[in-house]
Order: structure tokens, then C-alpha cells, then sequence
């Protein structure tokens, strides 16, 4: 059964305002997550329609990309989603549409929040815009320490190509 749930068996012509709640691992999202999903559920009922806009918000526990460090970032999304009793009603570019059985009571929300979460992380995590990063001999984390390492990557092939010119 899904945990963001919604009751539209008694629900009047009108808007409405439902609060969800999930722990993140409920609706499936992975252990990266940490916070409460909390949905801001907007409802606009008609007689031939239900509109959803949902405001998603949680958090959690990302690796920087650079220096492997656990940084806690915010999640939040929103989304929007027609439910119609049948297909042919005209949908928004930026709504996903949906038909709901005429006897349906419910709503899950629990895949579309899931999704939309994932969505929302950003393609890249650095702890910080500046991030030094791992030394790549060491693995010293150079936000915090120096190491001792001469790190000259960059000059081993060059090297390699000066004593073959030699001969
Ligand atoms: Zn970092
Ligand atoms: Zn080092």
C-alpha cells in the first residue's frame, strides 16, 4: 500500500490541501536520503477532473564528488499531475496525465515522489565550490591536511617523450 496516499472518495468540487509525510526508505528511495518526504499536495477537483500539484521537499547525505565527504543537501521538487476519467482531455506541456476509474478512492503519490526526488539531485556534489579534492597517491584529503606527495601527473608522459627524442 502506498504511504502518500490520498483519500478523493468523499472530495468536494473545489480546491483542497492535503500534508504527507514518508520516511524516504518507505517510498523506496535509497539510504542517500535521510529526511522526512514531506508533500505539500494541492487539489483542484471538477467534475471531470482532478489536477495535483505537489511540492515535495526532504534531504540527505551526498558524497562530494572530489573528496568523498559526506555533505548534507536539500531535496526539493514539484510536480504536477492530471487525473482525468477519460484520455482525450487537454493536458499542460509540464503535467503528466493520468486515468482514474470512476470508482477509484484513492491516489498514490509514493512512485511520482519517488521519482521527482531522484530527479531533483543535482548531477554533480561538492562539499564546497573550491574542494581540493583527494591527493591521488595518498588519498590524503587536501581540505584538511598536506601531504608529502610530489603529484607531477601531468610531466610523467612528457618525461617519457623527452628520452625517446634522445635516441
Ligand atoms: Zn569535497
Ligand atoms: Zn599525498
Amino acid at each position: 500500500m502506498s504511504i502518500l496516499r490520498i483519500n478523493i472518495s468523499k472530495l468536494s468540487e473545489g480546491a483542497h490541501q492535503r500534508s504527507l509525510q514518508a520516511a524516504p526508505g518507505e517510498i523506496g528511495l535509497d539510504s542517500r536520503f535521510t529526511k522526512e518526504v514531506c508533500v505539500e499536495a494541492a487539489l483542484e477537483s471538477t467534475s471531470r477532473q482532478l489536477y495535483v500539484h505537489a511540492e515535495i521537499k526532504t534531504g540527505g547525505l551526498f558524497k562530494c564528488d572530489r573528496c568523498l565527504e559526506e555533505v548534507e543537501r536539500e531535496v526539493s521538487s514539484v510536480f504536477g499531475i492530471v487525473y482525468v476519467a477519460e484520455s482525450r482531455a487537454e493536458v499542460g506541456e509540464d503535467e503528466d496525465m493520468r486515468v482514474l476509474s470512476p470508482d477509484a478512492n484513492y491516489i498514490d503519490l509514493d512512485e511520482d515522489v519517488r521519482q521527482y526526488a531522484i530527479l531533483a539531485l543535482p548531477q554533480k556534489t561538492l562539499c564546497t565550490e573550491d574542494c581540493a579534492g583527494l591527493c591521488p597517491t595518498c588519498g590524503t584529503n587536501l581540505n584538511r591536511a598536506k601531504c608529502e606527495c610530489r603529484n607531477e601527473a601531468v610531466d610523467s608522459p612528457l618525461s617519457g617523450l623527452q628520452k625517446f627524442t634522445k635516441n
